[in-house]
């Protein structure tokens, strides 16, 4: 039975976690009925008081532990009701209700004036076992600003995963996967996480990963990939391992913000990849299939994995 590791979900408390806009995904800051009407929309899907929408979540898809984290989107969308800071401590408790089943990841702009401070105190007192940035928000990530939240990484030995990629809802060129071969050269001993292998520019992703071996990628987003085109999906996937290797790439989804898809089929494909690909004529053995679907991340972070 393959061990199953999310590296890439957001839990969200309730609507305190977020700024309006991010809700309404209009840009216009108001809050009309409109607004308020997409709040309750999403509501359902979004917020998850106790944690419960999520492990639902991973036990029909079939998913042992996840990696979660909040976003600070806060100085590019407006702020949350609550701050980055109050929402980061919510997170010992979801860790403490399902224990063994969540990763945390603490959340935090390196532009904000406690960023160094509050990652620190998350990783020494609230479980941090790794930073999730998001410089779509207005910042790059080779940027100085970003140094002392590198340099504690380091120190603590967690990873960064990054939002790569175009973003719809605020800039995409930070997410260009150039910038993090900038990173990479800077910091070779870093070990960063391209978020959803760049989206639509995974090939250059792997560029940078096949030179600069500190830089891994997770899969969120592809399951639309592969719902859409079968075939083509595990091509790249093929084509994507080939130039990076079974070792650098992890299953993840971005659940519940992609959460109109069913995710079981796309779990179950990657499980399963020397058969699913196979039809295709892609070739993957069980061995890179188990290293995807949990081993890399769980190697990452020095979880053990039952039975092995
Ligand atoms: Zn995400």
């Amino acid at each position: 039975m393959a061990f199953v590791i999310d590296a890439h979900t957001h839990w969200r408390r309730d609507p305190g976690f977020v700024s309006v806009r991010f809700i309404s995904r209009n840009r216009t800051g108001r809050v009309d009925k409109e607004e308020l009407f997409a709040r309750e929309a999403v509501q359902a899907r979004y917020f998850d008081q106790d944690g419960s929408k999520m492990i639902k979540m991973m036990t029909d898809t079939g998913v042992d532990m996840a990696q979660t984290c909040p976003v600070d989107y806060g100085l590019a969308l407006g702020e949350a009701d609550m701050t980055i800071s109050d929402i980061n401590a919510c997170y010992p408790d979801l860790m403490k209700r399902w224990p063994g089943k969540f990763i945390y990841y603490a959340g935090v702009d390196p532009r904000r004036e406690n960023a160094k401070l509050l990652f620190e105190k998350s990783l020494t007192e609230w479980g941090a076992q790794g930073l999730k940035l998001m410089p779509a928000a207005g910042f790059f990530p080779q940027d100085e600003i970003c140094h002392p939240l590198y340099d504690l990484a380091m120190e603590y030995d967690v990873p960064i995963i990054f939002h790569t990629g175009p973003n719809p809802l605020m800039r995409s060129r930070p997410g260009h996967p150039l910038y993090y071969d900038d990173l990479a050269n800077d910091y070779p001993d870093l070990k960063i996480i391209m978020g959803h292998v760049a989206g639509e520019w995974w090939r250059d992703a792997a560029s940078v990963m096949r030179g600069k071996r500190n830089v891994y990628c997770e899969l969120a987003g592809w399951q639309r990939r592969f719902y859409g085109n079968e075939e083509q999906f595990f091509k790249d996937l093929g084509e994507l391992r080939d130039a990076v290797g079974a070792d650098h790439i992890m299953y993840g989804t971005d659940a519940p913000a992609i959460g109109d898809m069913p995710l079981k089929g796309f779990r179950d494909a990657l499980v399963n990849l020397p058969e699913a690909a196979g039809k295709y004529n892609v070739k993957f053995t069980a061995e890179e299939a188990a290293a995807i679907v949990g081993e890399n991340f769980a190697n990452m972070h020095g979880i053990a994995i039952p039975g092995k």
